[in-house]
């Protein structure tokens, strides 16, 4: 006979609305399972455990002595690269679909765990098990919105597939590396991105409504290193908006309450990370965190340009100037934003520095939102490694 597990029994006490981390919850998927039954462990807002699932993934966990340990995590190796023939219509040159079909093709995976969009809304997730490369060229391009992607988890072990591929963010990546050993897989491959500020639908109408000239006809934008917000339209046409003119007042409460307590920007717990943020403008930044990671990247090496990381400029003028800005939610009038967007292009960081702008800027500023809104869990739900980096300015009251 065959053992039924814990989580199974959780099937009939599930209901789908139930959210143990209340409105911290970003929506990952796994209350939609009965793996809910390992909630409490494995939520990533009910259980900061980066540095032990960290060890189990990689081997080993940061280094805290190490600075570029606590920014960009466990890794053998970071490269720029980008695809010598980019993917049309994929959310910049389509390194992660390029690698997930690969792995498809080559028989290393099975299926892939991926985000497709609804029929009517090109921005409402749809998380699916891909099992052709067609099916993953049809979830290329963010969703830049909340995304249950675990809500598949049921469908996996009844499918009855041993060899995995998961895309995901780092909140989805926590919980599934929590459950990872109840999925009754023989091998479980993670590609991850980096996320921030990431938001519901209704959250990212607001910001597209305060943001966009035209917001039914944005099909992909994303904040870029040029300091600019790059909004592509269904025309093919380009609008950019310098970060320093956004209107933070009325955009203060759009981001979801989830990512504004994230200290896991990198995504610590894959295997590989493409992200962009780590490498000069129009190339793509590649963390390889462990040996598996470097065998998925290898498959697609011969189909890359690439270049060494760098780093140029020092960050902690600008992050420690707009920290009270932020908190203040001042909006600079649209000309002195773009002048000031063109002065920080020229003398502001380039490369990892960039990277390194981003992540304080973030942190910091959740690091605030948690200690006003949740005093009570501050000690343990900020990482080590966050709490240095925030160590390094000062904060208001
Ligand atoms: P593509 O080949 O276009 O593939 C994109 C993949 O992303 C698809 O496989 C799809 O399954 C997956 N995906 C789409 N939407 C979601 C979602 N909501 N949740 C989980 N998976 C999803 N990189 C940075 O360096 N800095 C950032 O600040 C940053 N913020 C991000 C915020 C969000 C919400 C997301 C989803 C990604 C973010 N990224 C960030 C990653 C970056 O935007 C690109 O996704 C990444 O560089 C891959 O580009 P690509 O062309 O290779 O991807
Ligand atoms: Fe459940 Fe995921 Fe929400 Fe946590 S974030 S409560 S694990 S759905």
């Amino acid at each position: 006979m065959t053992a039924v597990q814990p989580h199974q029994k959780a099937k009939a006490l599930k209901p789908s609305s139930r959210r143990p981390a209340k409105e911290l919850c970003s929506e990952c998927g796994l209350c939609d399972t009965y793996y809910i039954h390992y909630v409490k462990e494995a939520c990533a807002f009910l259980n900061q455990q980066v540095a032990e699932l960290e060890q189990q993934a990689h081997g080993r966990s940061r280094n805290l002595d190490e600075p570029d340990d606590w920014y960009f995590g466990v890794r053998k190796t970071m490269v720029a690269a980008r695809k010598q023939a980019p993917i049309p219509g994929a959310q910049w040159t389509g390194i992660v679909s390029t690698i997930a079909i690969e792995m498809l093709n080559q028989g290393l995976v099975e299926g892939v765990v991926c985000v497709q969009n609804t029929e009517a809304d090109r921005f409402q997730p749809q998380p699916v098990i891909a099992r052709t490369p067609a099916e993953i060229l049809a979830a290329r391009v963010n969703k830049p919105t909340l995304s249950p992607n675990l809500s598949v988890l049921e469908e996996i072990e009844h499918s009855g597939l041993k060899r995995l591929l998961v895309i995901g963010v780092g909140c989805q990546i926590q919980a599934l590396r929590s459950v990872e050993k109840q999925l009754g897989l023989e091998k479980l491959y993670v590609l991850g991105t980096p996320c921030v500020d990431n938001v519901t639908r209704a959250g990212l109408q607001k910001f597209l409504e305060t943001t966009s000239r035209s917001p039914e006809t944005v099909v992909h934008y994303e904040f870029m290193q040029d300091f600019r917000v790059h909004f592509k339209h269904e025309d093919g046409s380009t609008e950019t908006v310098p970060f320093f003119g956004l209107k933070t007042n009325q955009l203060k409460d759009v981001f979801a309450p989830s990512c504004m307590s994230c200290f896991d920007y990198v995504n610590s717990l894959a295997d590989l990370v493409v992200g962009y943020m780590g490498a000069p403008f129009g190339w793509q930044w590649i963390v390889v965190r462990n040996d598996r990671g470097q065998g998925m990247l290898d498959l697609v090496a011969s189909q890359l340009e690439t270049q060494p990381v760098m780093s140029q400029g020092n960050r902690h003028q600008a992050v420690q100037q707009s920290i009270p800005a932020y908190d203040q939610g001042v909006t600079l009038p649209m000309w002195a934003a773009k002048l000031m967007g063109i002065v920080i292009e020229k003398i502001g960081p380039k490369g990892l520095e960039y990277a390194r702008f981003s992540i304080d800027s973030h942190f910091t500023r959740n690091y605030l939102y948690v200690q006003r809104h949740h005093p009570q869990k501050l000690a343990a739900h900020v990482p080590d490694y966050a709490q240095r980096i925030v160590g390094q300015y000062k904060l208001p009251q």
